[in-house]
């Protein structure tokens, strides 16, 4: 099964609308001609507008990094699927941060995912275990766990369009990545076959299984040559032109 790369880029709090525009003015020229991979780029809310003007007839896709469930109404602070879609693509829903920091669970990330969905978004959608889960030897439960919860009454057909990234918590932000073997033991072992079990064989294989934590342009290209990891979401290292271009041009 022959599945599309793709290399997510979260730049997470961070950038200005003018910082927005100037790092995508210099990302497009180095990425332009690149068409093997799936390129996303997920600013923060404010900066998706100016994003759109930047990447305007680029391979660059746009994402956002959160969204509400609910159309509209009193949500003060919010954002709809249905405002977001005339902006991005992709959303991703449920990182830890957001678990950690945020009070998200993997029922508000189930309805996030539906709601996304629903509205047309393609979800990215974020499990992963923390340091203390996984010396407890946990991370197989916990992530199944993550993956069952998110994905729960989607159809297969629905799920055709949800990317999972696996971001163990510790190696988040940490310099510490998961090993290329470890991350894929993961993949394959854990993920893939829940997928597979949920949704079917054809459509299991077929979903992307994207690695996040630590991803640097030393690491990616060992990293995204494993059987099951199928790109990555890229926190730190997307917020500099040359790892991200370094990185997506690793997912050959
Ligand atoms: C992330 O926040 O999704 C992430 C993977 O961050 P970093 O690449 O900085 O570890």
């Amino acid at each position: 099964m022959i599945r599309r790369k793709m290399v997510a880029g979260n730049w997470k709090m961070n950038k200005n609308l003018y910082e927005t525009r100037d790092l995508l003015r210099e990302m497009v020229p180095e990425l332009k001609d690149i068409t093997y991979v799936d390129i996303v780029v997920c600013p923060p809310f404010v900066g998706l507008g100016v994003a759109v003007r930047e990447t305007a007839d680029t391979p660059i896709q746009l994402g956002a990094q959160n969204l509400h469930w609910e159309a509209s109404g009193a949500y003060t602070g919010e954002t709809s699927p249905a405002m977001l879609v005339d902006l991005c693509r992709y959303v991703i829903i449920g990182h830890s941060e957001r678990r950690a920091m945020f009070g998200e669970t993997d029922v508000s990330v189930n309805k996030k995912v539906k709601a996304a969905l629903q509205a047309g978004l393609l979800p990215i959608m974020c499990v992963g275990e923390t340091l203390e889960e996984n010396k407890a030897g946990l991370t197989a439960e916990v992530v199944s766990r993550m993956v069952r919860e998110g994905l729960k009454d989607l159809t297969a057909l629905q799920a055709t369009d949800v990317i999972i990234a696996y971001e163990p918590v510790w190696a988040i932000g940490t310099g510490l990545a998961a090993t290329p073997d470890g991350a894929n033991a993961v993949h394959r072992d854990v993920i893939r076959p829940i997928l597979r079990e949920m949704f079917g064989q054809l459509v299991g294989n077929g979903m992307r299984i994207l690695y996040g934590g630590s991803v640097t342009p030393a690491n990616a290209a060992e990293l995204f040559a494993q059987s099951d990891i199928d790109g990555g979401l890229v926190g730190g290292a997307s917020l500099k032109t040359e790892s991200f271009v370094a990185i997506v041009k690793a997912a050959l």
